[in-house]
């Protein structure tokens, strides 16, 4: 069977995820997720990278039959009780490793399907129709690699491939506090990021430890490199980026999403 192409290339997200919680509430950010799924032609797969799949090294999940992961703690029963069942695909996995020529790929079929992903996903793709894969981040790389690895993932685009990015670009767990204004720190970044999106500045994005608002956004930039990907996976001098859900959440979350191609 030939796999019907899209007519332009797929839209690549990022997605801000923010609280677990996200997977059962409906909120104002789960309702731009829904409305932004029904934009987009329907995908072949999606490929997610999460920031809550860090690796050693950059790992493609490479399994038929993805599990769910429940990666978090301390949270109602409910939210251990969502089902997203998803396929996976060792054909597309492969797909993907192909793509990537700068390094060896591996494939791995140890992890699942991560919050990151299906926290967003049954928010997105409530059938759970479509394929799901994972690439995972190998955090001890040079920034500037995340990125060229999304540019070599771009031919997926043309293939009927979404790829979306998880994570969020501020993120700062220590200093959540519910019900309390943002701190300035946080939407200071967040503003800054916007802007060098909307610029085409991939070199104030790899240098964002230069703000010093930096420190405080991002302790750790796991949550911070998905944009990376997403970066790479489009033309930032050609491709406009459209923002949606620009709030902070318990003052030091991000849930900022950004489109390309849509
Ligand atoms: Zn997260």
């Amino acid at each position: 069977m030939v796999d019907k192409l899209s007519q332009k290339p797929m839209p690549v997200l990022f997605i801000g995820h923010g609280s677990p919680m996200n997977a059962i509430e409906d909120n104002e950010f789960t309702r731009t997720w829904k409305k932004i799924a029904k934009s987009i032609p329907k995908p072949k797969f999606i490929l997610c990278i999460s920031a809550h799949w860090l690796n050693g090294r950059t790992a493609v999940l490479s399994t038929d039959n993805p599990r769910l992961i429940y990666d978090f703690y301390g949270f109602p029963k409910e939210l251990y009780s969502v089902k997203y069942p998803a396929s996976g695909s060792k054909k597309y996995a492969q797909i993907i490793k192909d793509c990537i020529k700068t390094l060896d790929v591996k494939l791995d079929d140890s992890w699942g399907i991560d919050h990151g992903a299906w926290s967003v996903l049954v928010n997105m793709y409530p059938k759970a129709d479509i394929p799901v894969l994972q690439l995972s981040i190998n955090p001890d790389m040079l920034l500037e690699n995340h990125v060229k690895i999304g540019r070599e993932l771009a031919i997926l685009r043309n293939q009927g491939v979404l790829i979306i990015g998880s994570g969020n670009i501020v993120h700062n767990l220590g200093m959540m506090r519910p019900g309390a204004e943002p701190f300035s720190w946080a939407e200071e970044f967040d503003d800054y990021i916007i802007k060098s999106l909307k610029d085409g500045n991939v070199d104030n994005l790899l240098n964002y430890q230069k703000q010093k608002s930096a420190r405080y956004a991002v302790p750790t930039n796991d949550h911070y490199i998905p944009l990376l990907y997403v970066v790479g996976a489009v033309d930032v001098k050609t491709e406009r980026p459209t923002f949606y859900c620009q709030k902070t959440f318990y003052s030091s979350l991000s849930m900022t999403c950004v489109s390309y191609g849509l």
